[in-house]
């Protein structure tokens, strides 16, 4: 039975520790914060305010990314004919059992797709759009939910069947222009992960195996998890001629003949928000970085009877004063301080500032950093620049921390047999290794170490000539990150 809320009720906070039992863990952290909830429907989620407010602010500082790029947003439909996804076929075939199909009666009794992504239904109209390289580049967004029905082990945010995303697909008359596209986002992307959500992010090719299907190839943003787990949390894909040529789009050139233009597709979703949870939370509960708190601040006063309107009264001045941060202050007076701090720790709100009546004599306030529970005593009139120097310290601080788990995650392995061990388990290491970079022998990785996969290629690094690729022995093409992922 639910409890009634109380100063001392056991189950508010999280009952088990993020080391112990990290997927225990996080479906605490993400219900109990009430960032998210589970929903009636098996696979689906509810982002609840908390939640949603973070998906906002990514929205609102990668559509100044976009405006900057020319990319204009748009919305297309979310149920795709069934004879679109057959026009690609490694398309159509690498997205088979996701889909989730509709019958029809209407249109001739074609079925529907639930859209997985929208690459068909939108170069069916690019088709029509595009006529004359006057009409290149279309460079176009659309922010979306998207379906993927088959998923088993669902996770709120890292694995769905429903999901929010954006994607992007642009059209170029040039290889050139193309490729220089896929790369400029899959850099934004790294930037947005790492500046706002303070997770830092390796960048590289997808091998063939793990690319896009119906891509020439695929980039990929990939964050490394305290459980020791790599997830993808954006990927860039080159898709060449492929689907234009599927689609009918092509355009006359400047030459007057016509040409088949290049296109890419490229996208992240809400899973950076599960990122962003994993990397920073605590025993404690949530921790926000300050760029995408919905408050950054919260105010708690120690209230006593003889001294709470002069407390109160303080505390309204510093609201306004801390304006820019969206401070809530918390005057109920049916919960202790105590039980307000806990519950405003697990809610994750980046800095809290304590003031009482004895603060209050002396003029001064109490600041404790979420991240660290530091405590650092500051003159009133000081609160606004210190505020704002303590919040960006926190945003940066996270960074810094996350970059040094992963740098030092990361381990480099040229035998079969240390990549055997640091692959294990309990290892939770990022494997660096030597790869021929063949489908048969990926797999035949992915069988031996039960589940570990490539996840990027690591491509600001040449291979030694006369190395050998870590498994079968071959000439290694390149350094590629191994690790079991979500
Ligand atoms: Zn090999």
């Amino acid at each position: 039975m639910a409890k009634q809320q109380s100063g001392n009720d056991d189950d508010k906070g999280i009952t088990v520790k993020k080391e112990d039992d990290m997927a225990e863990w996080y479906g605490q952290v993400v219900t109990k914060s009430e960032i998210a909830d589970y929903s009636p429907v098996r696979g689906c989620m509810i982002i609840r305010p908390l939640g949603y407010a973070v998906w906002e602010k990514i929205q609102q500082e990668f559509n100044k990314v976009l405006k900057n790029k020319g990319v204009k947003n748009a919305y297309f439909p979310l149920f795709i004919p069934e004879s679109f996804f057959r026009k690609e076929a490694e398309h159509a075939e690498g997205f088979a059992p996701e889909v989730a199909w509709i019958e029809n009666k209407d249109e001739g009794g074609e079925r529907l797709a639930v859209r997985p992504t929208s690459e068909t239904i939108m170069y069916d109209s690019y088709s029509r759009w595009i006529r004359s390289w006057r009409d290149l580049p279309v460079l176009i967004n659309q922010w979306a939910n998207v379906c993927r029905w088959e998923t088993s082990d669902c996770k709120i945010f890292l694995r769905s069947r429903e999901f929010l995303w954006q994607e992007g697909h642009n059209v170029f008359e040039t290889e050139d222009e193309c490729e220089k596209d896929v790369w400029n986002w899959i850099n934004e992307y790294k930037k947005l992960a790492e500046s706002l959500l303070a997770v830092p992010m390796i960048v590289g090719k997808k091998t063939e195996k793990e690319k896009f299907a119906g891509a020439v190839y695929t980039t990929t943003i990939e964050g490394f998890m305290p459980d020791g787990k790599s997830l993808q949390c954006g990927t860039s894909h080159h898709l060449g001629q492929g689907f234009a040529k599927s689609f009918s789009i092509s355009f006359l050139g400047k030459d007057e003949k016509m040409h088949t233009p290049w296109q890419d597709s490229w996208g992240f979703s809400t899973r950076l928000i599960g990122a962003m949870i994993m990397m920073h939370g605590d025993n404690k509960g949530l921790v926000l970085p300050p760029k995408v708190a919905q408050n950054r601040i919260v105010i708690v006063p120690i209230l006593f009877k003889d001294t709470k309107k002069k407390v109160l009264d303080a505390c309204h001045s510093l609201l306004k004063e801390l304006k820019e941060h969206d401070p809530v202050l918390d005057d109920r007076e049916e919960y202790s301080a105590g039980w307000k701090f806990s519950e405003w720790e697990l809610k994750g709100v980046p800095l809290r500032i304590e003031l009482g009546p004895k603060d209050l004599e002396k003029k001064q306030a109490v600041l404790v950093r979420r991240d660290t529970g530091d405590k650092i005593v500051i003159k009133l009139p000081d609160v606004r620049k210190r505020a704002k120097e303590v919040l960006d310290s926190i945003q940066e601080d996270l960074l810094h921390k996350a970059k040094r788990f992963m740098d030092e995650s990361i381990v480099r392995v040229t035998d079969w047999d240390a990549f055997m061990s640091a692959t294990g388990l309990s290892a939770k290491k990022l494997v660096l290794a030597p790869f021929c970079g063949e489908e048969e022998c990926e797999d035949w990785i992915k069988d031996k170490t039960k589940g570990v996969t490539a996840r990027a290629i690591k491509d600001d690094e040449k291979m030694d000539k006369g190395a050998r690729c870590i498994h079968c022995g071959k000439d290694a093409r390149f350094w590629v990150y191994f690790a079991r992922a979500y």
